[in-house]
C-alpha cells in the first residue's frame, strides 16, 4: 500500500516524503510543479537512497487522478497541493478558490470513487483569525480570515468535516501548521520561493546571502515584549514527522481529528533576527516599516493535543531552525 502525496515536490511535501520513505512507506507524488522543481524529488531520492514515483499532474484533472488511483495501490492521501501566497490570493481570489477548493473537491470525489477514504489535510493557524486565546488550543473557535488564501483553508476544513460526518468511513486529519521554517539538515533541500519572499525567514536568508539589501520589520508598535509580531516557528523536519505520526493514527481509524503542529513557543521578529545572527554569525540589516495589512500581533500554539494523541512534539530549537534555513540558502543561493 502506498501514500499519495499531492504537492509532494513543494517545501513541506518534499521534506515529508523524506520522512515517509525513512519510515518505510511507499510514496507516490502528484504535483503540477506550479510552485516547485522536480529536482526536489531527486534530492529526496538522494537523501533516502529510496525511490518514489512521480506523476506530473494537477488535482483539478480528474483523468490523471483516476489514472493514479487505478494504477497505484493507495491507502491514504496527504494533501499538500495548493496555492499559498497570501498577497497573490487577494489579487487572484478566483484562481485561489478554483485551485484550492475545486482541486480538493475533485481529489476527494475521485478518492471516494476508488474507496480511498483516508486524508491528511494541510491546514493553517490562519483559520483561527485573530485568535480568541493564546496559546491557541484546537478548541479555540475559528475566526475571520483576512485573505482568500486563509478562507480556502477554513472552507476546506469545513468541507472535509462535512464529508466525514456524512460518511463515517472517512478518516480526516486536519493539521494546522504554525510557521514552518528550517530545511533538511543536509542543506540539500529547503524552501524555494518564487521572486521576492513574503515570509520572514526566506527574506532574512536572502538578505544574509546578499540578494536583498535589508529586512523591513512590519511594525514595532504591537502589544508584545519588543513591539514586533510574535509567531510560533516550527522546523520543517518536525512538521514532516507530524505527518508520519498522523498517518499511524489514521490507520487506526480516527474519524475526524484536528491537531495544531507548533512548538508552543512564540518568538518576535526581533528574536528571529537575533537568533539568526547568533546561529550564523551574519548581521542582518533591518529597518522598521509600517504594519502589514492583515497581520495579527501574536500567534502561537498549545501543542499538547498532538503530544498526547499522536505522540508527537517538536524537537528542533530556534537556533537549529535558523542554522538549517541558512545552510540551505548558502549552498543553493538560486534554489534548486
Ligand atoms: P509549496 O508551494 O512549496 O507546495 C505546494 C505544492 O503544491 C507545490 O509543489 C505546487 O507545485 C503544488 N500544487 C499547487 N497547486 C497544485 C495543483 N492544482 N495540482 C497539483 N499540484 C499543485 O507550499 P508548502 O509551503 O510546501 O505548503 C504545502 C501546503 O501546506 C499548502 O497547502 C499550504 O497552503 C500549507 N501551509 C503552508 C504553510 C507555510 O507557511 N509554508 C503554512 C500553513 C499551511
Ligand atoms: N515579517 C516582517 N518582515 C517581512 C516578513 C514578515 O516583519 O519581510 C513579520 C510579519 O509581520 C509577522 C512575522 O514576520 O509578524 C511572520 O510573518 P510571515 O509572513 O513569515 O508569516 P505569517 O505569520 O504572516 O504567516
Amino acid at each position: 500500500m502506498a501514500i499519495l502525496v499531492t504537492g509532494g515536490a513543494g517545501f513541506i511535501g518534499s521534506h515529508t516524503c523524506v520522512q515517509l520513505l525513512n519510515a518505510g512507506y511507499e510514496v507516490i507524488v502528484l504535483d503540477n510543479l506550479s510552485n516547485a522543481s522536480e529536482k526536489s524529488l531527486d534530492r529526496v531520492r538522494e537523501l533516502t537512497g529510496k525511490n518514489l514515483k512521480f506523476y506530473k499532474g494537477d488535482i483539478l484533472d480528474r483523468d490523471i487522478l483516476n489514472k493514479v488511483f487505478e494504477t497505484e495501490d493507495i491507502s491514504s492521501v496527504i494533501h499538500f497541493a495548493g496555492l499559498k501566497s497570501v498577497g497573490e490570493s487577494v489579487k487572484k481570489p478566483l484562481e485561489y478558490y478554483d485551485n484550492n477548493i475545486t482541486g480538493t473537491l475533485t481529489l476527494v470525489d475521485v478518492m471516494r470513487q476508488h474507496n480511498v477514504k483516508n486524508i491528511i489535510f494541510s491546514s493553517s493557524a490562519t483559520v483561527y483569525g485573530d485568535p480568541a486565546e493564546i496559546p491557541i488550543t484546537e478548541k479555540c473557535p475559528k475566526g475571520q480570515c483576512t485573505n482568500p488564501y486563509g478562507w480556502t483553508k477554513s472552507m476546506l476544513e469545513q468541507i472535509l468535516t462535512d464529508i466525514q460526518h456524512a460518511d463515517n468511513e472517512w478518516n480526516v486529519v486536519l493539521l494546522r501548521y504554525f510557521n514552518p521554517i528550517g530545511a533538511h539538515p543536509s542543506g540539500r533541500m529547503g524552501e524555494n520561493p518564487n521572486g521576492i519572499p513574503n515570509n520572514l525567514m526566506p527574506y532574512i536568508t536572502q538578505v544574509a546571502v546578499g540578494k536583498l539589501k535589508e529586512l523591513s520589520i512590519f511594525g514595532d508598535d504591537y502589544d508584545t515584549t519588543d513591539g514586533t509580531g510574535v509567531r510560533d516557528y516550527i522546523h520543517v523536519m518536525d512538521l514532516a514527522d507530524g505527518h508520519v505520526k498522523a498517518l499511524s493514527k489514521l490507520a487506526k481509524g480516527t474519524g475526524l481529528s484536528i491537531y495544531n503542529l507548533g512548538t508552543g513557543t512564540g518568538y518576535s521578529v526581533l528574536d528571529i533576527v537575533h537568533n539568526f545572527e547568533r546561529a550564523t554569525g551574519i548581521k542582518i540589516p533591518y529597518k522598521v516599516a509600517p504594519r502589514r495589512a492583515g497581520d495579527i500581533a501574536v500567534c502561537y500554539s498549545n501543542a499538547d493535543k498532538a503530544k498526547k494523541e499522536l505522540g508527537w512534539e517538536a524537537n528542533y530549537g530556534i537556533l537549529e531552525m535558523c542554522r538549517d534555513s541558512w545552510n540551505w540558502q548558502k549552498s543553493n543561493p538560486e534554489g534548486y
